[in-house]
């Protein structure tokens, strides 16, 4: 066998391993099965393309994404390793097949789905495997954010070929994930290794939103260079893009629904850069190797930790300075409860899980950066000097007394209004709505005054956050379950107040 430093030299031309590649490589030379979890950018490919050449036999790739693939294939190519894809959007699959049986290929990609047929398992029968690489090893657990059933039908396919090594790549995988990847795929638990994820120089901010447009022009006009604005619907990016080219800057629009050549067009235009600003949904970013991205910014909450911390990965992978900045609102949160409940219930608790966690790391006041990394199995500072409650503490209030005063006035109301209705009560502010609905008279009616009253907000947002309280379809607030709790068994509602900067802001007044 070749010395793998030296095809890491003559094929790739890289100095070095970087992080835990040597160790992959290592063990999978070895013939062990093997968990690679590493984070997007720290180079998960070679860890099978190295020992694809350096064994002997093809390795096959199986892999999700169908565009994915055909990435991987030209990176590949274009170091001069013999690949193909064998998919159904190739017109050239005898072509493949033939060199496959030649055993031509270092490399065959194709997807999970062609790994249950009997012919397909036939056709490998008759070339020498060296290795069966599985990207996107998370999709084959329930407890992962992408779960595709298809992955389900490689473990039979894998057992057919006991001596074949097995080693499963992915960038997103909390503990329970990996066991479940551990244990789908048959790989035995000394197995896994996982790298580092911290990303020093990006700098983690969470805000409230209070106006998206506004708030996201005062963070493009703080940072120059190249950056990502994730918005959450198709909608969203073309308003945003408008309102955003404003500014001054370029500014590209980038989801499923435009033509596809405009689609080339911006994601070319924005690659080639050096200051436009992208709003994307997040199929934009796949793919793309930028590494000057000064920022990335979500207009709205991400779909988990897991894609929080891939969509800002995306910032600043040439090792400089970048910022990640997510606003986020209650409704996002209410939302997402609504999505939960029309998944199959099977799906239910790793969904909350995942929802609670996103919970905890917009609501600390403590350094954001530890959660994410203790949310990937690492033991961080307890500071980090670069997020935003590191470098701002933001101060804490208890505020379960305005709570139990909303609360009450939810109930008293008769759980139908929505939150500025419910605030208008609380502070005694008399309408006709008020009067017509009789509910001057009720307890609650101008109950928060003072200094409170600045709580009511931020209160209504924790509530929605903590399902004390649900938004029903016409935008009305009632009782969830999380909000007997805090009304009967003296549960506790703390706030994060947002750093003097962010209040100085908000005084600002823009509309
Ligand atoms: P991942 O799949 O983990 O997101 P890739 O395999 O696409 O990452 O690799 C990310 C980038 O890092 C690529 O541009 C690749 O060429 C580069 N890279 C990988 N390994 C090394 C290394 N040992 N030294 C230098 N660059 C590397
Ligand atoms: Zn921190």
């Amino acid at each position: 066998m070749i010395d793998p430093a030296e095809i890491l030299h003559r094929t790739f031309g890289f100095v070095d391993f970087r992080g835990v590649q040597r160790q992959v490589v290592d063990r999978v030379l070895e013939g062990r099965h093997t968990l690679a979890v590493m984070p997007t950018g720290a180079g998960k490919s070679l860890c099978y393309q190295l020992p694809a050449l350096a064994m002997e036999g093809t390795c096959l790739v199986v892999s999700p994404l169908i565009a994915l693939m055909h990435d991987q294939l030209r990176a590949a190519e274009a170091v001069g390793i013999r690949a193909a894809t064998l998919t159904s959007a190739d017109d050239n699959r005898d072509e493949t097949i033939q060199r496959f049986r030649a055993g031509a290929l270092d490399l065959l990609y194709v997807a999970p789905e062609r790994a249950s047929g009997e012919g397909f398992r036939n056709l490998l029968r008759q070339t020498p495997l060296s290795l069966f690489a599985i990207d996107e090893a998370h999709c084959v657990s329930e407890w992962g954010h992408d779960f595709r059933p298809d992955y389900r039908l490689l473990r039979p396919l894998l057992d057919s070929f006991p001596e074949v090594p097995r080693l499963a790549l992915t960038a997103t995988a909390d503990a329970h994930t990996r066991a479940d990847i551990l244990e789908q795929l048959g790989i035995p638990a000394d197995g896994l290794i996982v790298a580092g994820f911290d990303r020093p120089n990006i700098r983690y901010a969470i805000t409230p939103r209070e106006n998206t447009t506004r708030q996201i022009i005062d963070l493009i006009a703080e940072q120059p260079g190249p950056g990502i604005v994730y918005a959450q619907t198709r909608n969203g990016v073309e308003t945003l893009a408008e309102k955003l080219a404003a500014t001054g800057r370029t500014v590209l629009a980038y989801h499923a629904g435009l033509d596809p050549a405009v689609r080339r067009r911006n994601q070319a235009a924005f690659v080639a850069s050096e200051d436009a600003v992208v709003v994307a949904t997040i199929a934009f970013g796949m793919g793309i190797d930028k590494p000057d991205v000064r920022f990335v910014a979500h207009a709205g909450l991400p779909k988990s930790i897991e894609a929080y911390y891939q969509e800002t990965g995306r910032a600043g992978r040439d090792g400089d300075p970048a910022v990640a900045h997510l606003f986020w609102g209650a409704d996002d949160f209410a939302r997402a409860r609504q999505r939960i409940a029309e998944v199959e219930p099977a799906r239910h608790a790793g969904e909350r899980a995942r929802l609670n966690a996103l919970g905890a790391l917009v609501e600390t006041a403590g350094c954001r950066r530890r959660i994410l990394l203790k949310h990937f199995g690492e033991d961080p500072p307890e500071t980090c000097g670069n997020c935003d409650n590191c470098l701002s503490p933001p101060g804490a209030v208890d505020a379960t007394v305005v709570a139990q005063k909303f609360l009450s006035a939810v109930f008293r109301t008769g759980q139908m209004f929505g939150t500025g209705y419910v605030e208008s009560i609380l502070l005694g502010q008399s309408s006709e709505r008020s009067l017509m609905n009789g509910h001057e008279s009720l307890s609650v009616f101008g109950i928060v005054e003072g200094d409170e009253a600045a709580l009511i907000k931020p209160v209504a947002r924790a509530l929605l956050l903590r399902d004390a309280l649900r938004a029903n379809a016409h935008g009305g607030l009632e009782f969830g379950p999380g909000a007997r709790p805090i009304l009967k068994e003296g549960a506790r509602v703390e706030l994060v107040l947002p750093p003097k900067r962010e209040r100085r802001r908000k005084g600002r007044g823009t509309g």
